[in-house]
């Protein structure tokens, strides 16, 4: 079995406060799987991030129901102009997830930067705002009519607030729909979201929820629309991600897949980016790294990712790839 390699890129577009990717490939059975945690995960967070990629190495994805995938666009807190650029060059896709609450940013520069996708995208498109969880209610309920305003109608709004009692109020009390990601994702208890009938869509990622299979088992407990989203990996993380959306029995939603322009360099000689809107559902062993996907990788990174490997192996046990 080749040794597991350890990758590192620049970001195109500073995006979730990091302006680097980096992570390790491993190389089982049945194909590669992706281990990349965020550095602001600790060891035992980074426990599900590990199943999942030895789910994808070890173990063949369940059987797709579909062989492609819709997938949106993401536009970064970025400027009118680049904003509309990216829709325009997003190979097709006809929906838009648009970040908004970045820190020092104004309501106005979030309602120009939906307005230019508004434009872009046409009539037909659907625009969803991503707010990762920074408002609390009173400001959700002030912004989300200002923006769903500005872009003639939303979709959704992603994680407005941070509690689940707060997403459930806000639910009640205006009319943007709700999706959360933070609140499955990072919760003790990913169903209080259903209980608490605070959601309209769930966004699930394979890595941080353990795997294409344990997010297959969540889907069908929480009983809600899905949108699979990927945590900002290379190629080999996403086709986890496009195997977890094509083994969905319904998909409603345009998935968040579609981040691998955002790196600088990816891992694949063919990285897996739209084409007319969506994105091929592979298996992990039609994935091959390239011979120089380690390129640039300076010698503290890999040490530091191997180290970091090992203290999670331990963690996670040789059962590591179980179904549970
Ligand atoms: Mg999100």
């Amino acid at each position: 079995m080749p040794a597991p390699l350890v990758y590192a890129t620049p970001l195109r577009t500073r995006f979730r406060g990091i302006d680097a990717r980096d992570g390790v490939l491993l190389r089982g059975d049945a194909g590669w799987g992706e281990f990349s945690p965020f550095w602001d995960y600790d060891d035992a967070e980074s426990a599900a991030w590990l199943r999942a990629a030895r789910e994808s190495a070890d173990h063949a994805w369940p059987t797709p129901v579909r062989d492609r995938v819709p997938v949106n666009v993401t536009i970064p807190a970025v400027g009118p102009e680049r904003a509309r650029e990216l829709v325009l060059g997003s190979g097709g896709c006809t929906t838009a997830k648009v970040k908004v609450a970045q820190t020092g940013q104004s309501v106005g520069e979030e309602v120009a930067r939906l307005e230019a996708v508004r434009d872009a995208l046409g009539p037909a498109g659907r625009i969803r705002v991503d707010a990762n969880a920074a408002w609390d209610l009173d400001e959700a309920l002030r912004r989300l009519p200002v923006l769903d305003r500005a872009a003639g109608g939303l979709e959704y709004a992603e994680q407005p607030v941070p509690e689940v009692a707060d997403l459930a109020a806000l639910r009640r009390r205006q009319h943007v729909p709700i999706a959360a990601d933070e609140s499955i994702r990072r919760a003790a208890d990913p169903l209080a979201v259903r209980r608490a009938e605070a959601a309209d869509v769930v966004v699930l990622k394979v890595q941080p929820l353990g795997g294409v299979r344990a997010c297959l088992e969540l889907a069908d407990a929480v009983g809600l629309p899905v949108v699979v989203s990927s945590a900002l990996e290379s190629s080999v993380g996403i086709a986890a991600g496009l195997a977890l959306a094509g083994a969905l029995p319904e998909l409603t939603h345009a998935c968040g897949l579609a981040t691998v322009h955002l790196l600088e360099r990816d891992v694949l000689d063919h990285p897996l980016l739209p084409t007319g809107g969506t994105m091929p559902v592979l298996r992990a062993d039609e994935l091959e790294p390239r011979g120089d996907a380690t390129e640039g990788v300076d010698a503290a990174t890999t040490q530091r990712w191997l180290a970091r490997l090992a203290r999670v192996e331990a963690l996670v046990g040789s059962d590591a790839g179980a179904h549970p």
